[in-house]
């Protein structure tokens, strides 16, 4: 077995776009409200994400444009840095709420600790799901049906395999990964739809991460709305999602990073107009190692067909959606099944989302749904629907 060195290569997908704000400090959770149309409150939404490309200054650009209170917070959760934004009487409330909400979605989803929901049924072989790990189970299977078994939470084992959850990286041996390969499939996987009650098949285990922060942005929208927020966005890792318009009424404009320039955070495939959307990228360069002997690099986005990191000749995806876990679901998913395969499943079933691609060589789809929403410097090839 060999070991392979990680690069923490923490790239946002997606970033919002807007004036610069000032880096901030960087800590857990560094949180500012303000009662203004000034910017520098804005600047604690940067701090430790900005050094992530995940800057948002959203805060500065929207609140110039009005005498709305706004607050803004962020997080170190499911291994990424989270930011939450918003405007209303009550940001702070709502902000506060979003943030608890992300920690306790994260405590009950994480492989890695001990006692979360999701590791005690790896470690069990069953449990019986609460109400939103249900919802993301229910979606997962949907998305495995339809996918052709492209999303497949049962990788767990591979994840694990090849160093994904620990970190302790390794080209697996290839009996092993065969041997665990045999095992995985979501049709062993039984759900009582009633009672709740999970069981996997021999071997086996879940994995949410494809599918968790598209559900926790989709949890921070239904807060907003609780507080009667006026406008809001969150950054989870570079999945966007933002609740209505900006203050301004103008759109959120999102830019989805190029990974051909991974390490230039202003160099974009293209930018996305939306109101009310989910913007959710996937893409090999977000987190991969590289191994040390023969200089081959492994993301963490698995074909459950093969064990191996998915080479679909895709290397960026973007679901763009109002609901966010099934814009986080199928951005793995497309990620899988490649351009020609993710064209037909949006044929057939993208009145819910659009997608915007990118192909090893460079080239860029979009989606008739957004093609107006969507600017690039690159040439832009339309998908169209099927009469
Ligand atoms: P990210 O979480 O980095 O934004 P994704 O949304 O594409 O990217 O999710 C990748 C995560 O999804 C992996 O870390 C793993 O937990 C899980 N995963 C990897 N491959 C698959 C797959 N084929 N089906 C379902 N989940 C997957
Ligand atoms: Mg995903």
């Amino acid at each position: 077995m060999r070991k392979g060195k990680f690069l923490p290569l923490l790239l946002a997908a997606a970033l919002l776009l807007s004036a610069c704000g000032n880096g901030g400090s960087s800590g857990e959770s560094a949180s500012t409200a303000s009662e203004s149309s000034g910017s520098a409150e804005a600047s604690a939404a940067e701090t430790a994400a900005a050094e992530t490309s995940t800057a948002e200054t959203a805060a500065a650009e929207a609140s110039a444009a009005g005498e709305v209170a706004s607050a803004t917070d962020e997080v170190f959760a499911m291994d990424t840095y989270m930011t939450v934004t918003c405007y209303g009487d009550q940001c702070e409330e709502a902000v506060a709420a979003a943030i608890a909400e992300i920690e306790r979605l994260d405590a009950l989803l994480s492989v890695g600790e001990e006692d979360s929901e999701v590791a005690l049924i790896n470690a069990n072989g069953s449990g019986t799901l609460s109400e939103d790990t249900l919802i993301m189970v229910q979606e997962s299977l949907e998305l495995w049906e339809t996918t052709g078994g492209a999303f497949d939470i049962t990788i767990y084992p591979l994840m694990e395999l090849w160093g994904f959850t620990t970190g302790d990286f390794a080209v697996p041996d290839e009996e092993e990964l065969q041997a665990m390969l045999a095992l995985s499939g979501s049709e062993n996987l039984t759900l009582d739809e009633e009672s709740g009650l999970l069981t996997v098949g021999s071997g086996q285990g879940i994995d949410l991460g494809g599918i968790a922060k598209g559900y926790t942005s989709g949890r921070i929208m239904e807060i907003f709305e609780e507080y009667g927020i006026v406008s809001g966005m969150v950054s989870l890792g570079g999945n966007v999602q933002c609740y209505k318009t900006k203050t301004d009424g103008s759109l959120w404009r999102v830019g989805i990073q190029n990974p051909l320039e991974a390490d230039d955070s202003s160099s974009f495939v293209g930018i996305v107009s939306v109101a009310d959307q989910a913007v959710i990228t996937s893409g090999g360069y977000e987190r991969y190692f590289v191994d040390e002997e023969t200089g081959e690099t492994y993301h963490h986005i698995l074909d459950p067909d093969t064990g191996y990191p998915a080479e679909s000749g895709l290397i960026s995806v973007t679901v763009v959606s109002d609901n966010g876990m099934l814009a986080d679901g199928l951005s793995t998913a497309c990620f899988v099944m490649g351009l020609e395969e993710s064209t037909s499943y949006w044929q057939e079933y993208g009145e819910a989302f659009d997608l915007i691609l990118m192909t090893e060589e460079g080239d860029v789809y979009v989606t008739e749904g957004i093609a107006d929403s969507f600017t690039s410097d690159f040439t832009v090839n339309l998908i169209e629907r099927e009469d």
